[in-house]
Order: C-alpha cells, then structure tokens, then sequence
C-alpha cells in the first residue's frame, strides 16, 4: 500500500506543455534539478510549500497589501477558487486559512473518482474544472467522464503540477508567460530561473507603475534564454501565454523553432559569429521597438526577414553615407550561416552565390566611379531588369574587364537559374547582394566621383532598402 501510495505521489511528464512546466517548476521549488527525483517527501513538502504561500494572503485585505502577491495572481490564474471568493471581505483570517488547505489537500483515497488522470493514466484523485485547469491545460472532453460529473479527472502530482505552473511562468501584465520545450535538459534551466523570479517577486513589495510596457518582452525572454543556455537545443521553443481570469480567457501559443533557437544560441558560443550580433541586432530596430526585442520577435514569427532587415540596413547606410559599411565583414559569419542553418539554402548554392559575388565584385571594383554600382543595385530592385544587366555586363566581362585568373564566364547556367530559375530566386538575389557588399568591401573599394553621382547611388541604394524593409 504505501508503494502504491508512494506511486501516485510520484511526478511524471506528461504530454501537456502546462503540466511538464509545472513539474519542473515544482522539482525547482524541492531544489532537484528534473521532476524524476522528486522523492514523495520531496513532492510532498513542494506542494506545502505552494500551499503556504497562499495562506500568507489570509492575513491580507487587498491584493496591493504586502503578502498578497499569490491573491492578485489568483484573479488571473484561479477565479472563483477558494482563496478569492465573493465572500472573501467578510471572511476571518481563519476562515480563509480554512479554505485554502481543504482546496489544496489531497483528497481521501476513498472519494477517488474510479476514472483515469486525463494526463497519464493514473488513478485519479477528484474531478477537476476550470478552477484548477487553466484554459491551456484542458483536454478534450473524454467518454470516461461519469454522468453527474463536471469537469476533467486529475491524479494529486498532475494537478499539482497545474498548481506549480505559475511558479514556472513570469506573472506580468495580467497575464501568465511561460517558455516551454520538448527538450527536458532545456526547460530544466529556463523553468528554474522563472521559479527564482516567481518567489523574488512575491517577495517583494507590490509596485505600481505606470512605465511605458517594453515592447515584446516576452518574446525577448525567450530569446536571452536560448542565448544564455550552455548546451545545444535539441527541440523548438515556445512561448504560451495565457490568462484564466473571467475578465479575459486567452490563451496563445508560439513557437521558435529549433534551427533559428540553435543558430541564435550559435551567436554566443561561436567567436566568429559573436562580433556581428551587435550589428544585427542594430539593423533589428525600429522608432519605437529594440533591436533585441524585434529580433526576438521576428524569430518566432518570420526568420526570412531578419536578413531582409540586415540588407535593407546596409543599403540605408550605402545611401546616408554614400560607402559601403564595414560592418559588412562582420555580418558575413552570421549571414551565410542563417541562410544555409535557419533558411535552409542549399551550402553549395551559397557557395556559388558567393564565387558570383566576389566575380562582380572584381567588375565593379575596377571603376572607382560610383555609376556601376548604382546600376547593379538599380537592377536589383523591383522593376529593375536583372538579367538585363547581365547580359550587357557578360560582354564586358569576356572583352575587356576580366582579371586574370577568374573564368570567362561571369554567369554560368547553375547560376542564373538559381536567380532567375528557382522558387527561391528572390531569396538568392538578396544573399548575392549582401555578398557583393561583401567583396567590395575586402577588396577597400570606396565610391568616388560627383555628389551627383554619389547621390544616384544612394537612390538605388534607398529604393531597395525601402522594399527589403517592407
Ligand atoms: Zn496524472
């Protein structure tokens, strides 16, 4: 018997993101690092101890009061349970203290429903609603539910875990944000550190303000979290947010998936990679929003256009200052290693774009006139006639222009049809002008010639960082 008791006590993950979130963060309150060591005494004095926190905000008139942290985030995460009542204003601190340990005890084995945990199939301890399971945590209505019966049976560690969830999740903004993963050996850490701010804050006096909110925040969590972590992540990263309150049922899920969580990760741990971050971040920015934070949040929802912002930024700088920024030179460690690792180009069709690229940056280069470059990148905006100018400029190449040793051939068949006939051909346009940036750059060639000549240069440069931007 008590080996059996002993098992139901025992925390297991489960498939639901919510209840794997709450098991780590009650293996992080126990102070052992994966919910499998968690001993029944171990479980046993984590759930104590959320159930303590509680019962400090029996004491407590408001919310705002010191010590009534867990009762303003029991709104959002609990309505109508028993540590906030209707009636709770008339109630003694008894009273409450009295509710809160029946809501959380573990009910006498001989009221257990005879029906499976929704979540892992163990006995189950009681039916459970909308109290105890947060609008992300529900599964779908199953046959086993009894006649008479509201609601979802739960084993005590699963509905625990659901308990823990909030220590695993930053509480801001009337709302609950957590990072979950596939990957144990990574949530691990991440759900941790939550936990540590989770208890920091309740500790804390309850603070008012009024600061302008940081835009994407949570998405840029996420990211500091894939940066800081020291080992390699093996699945996609997601950001649930949710809130149960009757004010407002949401819940939203997004997910960073694991190559550009990789590769991010891969801008810390890698020297080569380390020195332009900071000049990707900077092409990130917007007026309003960081560099960081619109980072963050293009990781999760559109990768491609990370690098479309990169180009759009050093065309802007070609067109403010009229040369090519040699923040090109670092950038190209990251860029070449997004498009084959995040964008899933193809490292030899890179590899062709760049012996094309270092083929036109030998033609342009040889002028030290402005006008060719402007041409080039004219061409390449919309409307510009591409193969149009290389066709015109494969004649130059082959009479006069060619240094020694570089083939006859400025564009061999292999590469016009990856730009011009390819599902990725715009793709592969962008990479070829970043990388053409990129040669005249190594090569220190600088545009000179008449404002006037300088200034059409920056037009072209202008139009199409206006469209990358876009
Ligand atoms: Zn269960």
């Amino acid at each position: 018997m008590a080996d059996a008791l002993n098992q139901h006590n025992q925390v297991r993950l489960t498939a639901n993101p919510l209840q794997r979130v709450g098991a780590f963060a009650l293996a992080a309150l126990a102070r052992v690092s994966h919910p499998d060591q968690l001993t029944t005494d171990a479980f046993e004095a984590a759930v104590d101890n959320m159930t303590r926190h509680l019962l400090i905000t029996a004491d407590v008139a408001k919310a705002a009061d010191p010590g009534g942290f867990w009762l303003g985030a029991s709104y959002m995460l609990w309505p109508n349970s028993k540590i906030n009542p209707t009636a709770r204003g008339k109630q003694s601190p008894d009273q409450r203290r009295g509710l809160i340990g029946e809501w959380r005890a573990l009910p006498e084995p001989a009221a257990w429903p005879d029906a499976p945990c929704a979540y892992c199939e163990r006995p189950a301890c009681k039916w459970f609603g909308k109290v105890d399971i947060p609008l992300g945590a529900s599964v779908e209505h199953r046959n086993t539910t009894a006649p008479g019966h509201e609601g979802t049976p739960l084993c005590y560690p699963c509905v625990a875990s659901l308990w823990a969830f909030p220590y695993g999740a930053s509480l801001t903004g009337g709302r609950a944000a957590a990072i979950h993963s596939w990957d144990d050996a990574f949530l691990a850490p991440v759900t941790r550190l939550a936990v540590k701010r989770t208890l920091a804050n309740a500790q804390a006096p309850a603070v008012k303000t009024k600061a302008q909110p940081t835009w994407y925040a949570r998405e840029l969590a996420v990211l500091e979290a894939v940066r800081s972590y020291d080992q390699r992540i093996h699945a996609g990263v997601e950001l649930i947010v949710l809130s149960n309150s009757n004010k407002e049922q949401l819940l939203r899920v997004q997910e960073m998936e694991q190559p550009i969580a990789q590769w991010l990760r891969s801008t810390t741990t890698r020297s080569d990679r380390r020195s332009g971050y900071r000049v990707l971040v900077a092409a990130q920015a917007s007026k309003s929003v960081s560099g960081e934070a619109f980072l963050a949040r293009r990781a999760f929802e559109d990768p491609a256009a990370i690098m479309h912002r990169t180009t759009a930024y050093l065309l802007g700088r070609v067109s403010a200052g009229g040369v090519v920024p040699a923040e090109v030179s670092g950038l190209a460690p990251l860029t070449y290693s997004y498009c084959i690792e995040v964008l899933n180009m193809d490292e030899k069709d890179v590899a062709r774009i760049k012996d094309l690229a270092a083929r036109l940056g030998a033609l342009l280069g040889q002028d030290s006139r402005p006008g060719p470059f402007g041409g080039f990148m004219r061409a390449n905006a919309k409307g510009g006639d591409l193969y149009g100018w290389f066709r015109t400029q494969s004649v130059q190449w082959l009479l006069k222009t060619r240094p020694a040793g570089m083939p006859r051939t400025l564009l061999p068949v292999e590469d016009y049809r990856l730009l011009f006939d390819d599902e990725r051909a715009w793709s592969h346009r962008r990479l070829l002008v970043f990388a053409v940036m990129e040669a005249l750059v190594e090569a220190g060639w600088q545009p000179k010639g008449s404002a006037e000549e300088l200034e059409d240069v920056s037009d072209a440069a202008a139009s199409f960082a206006d469209e990358e931007a876009n």
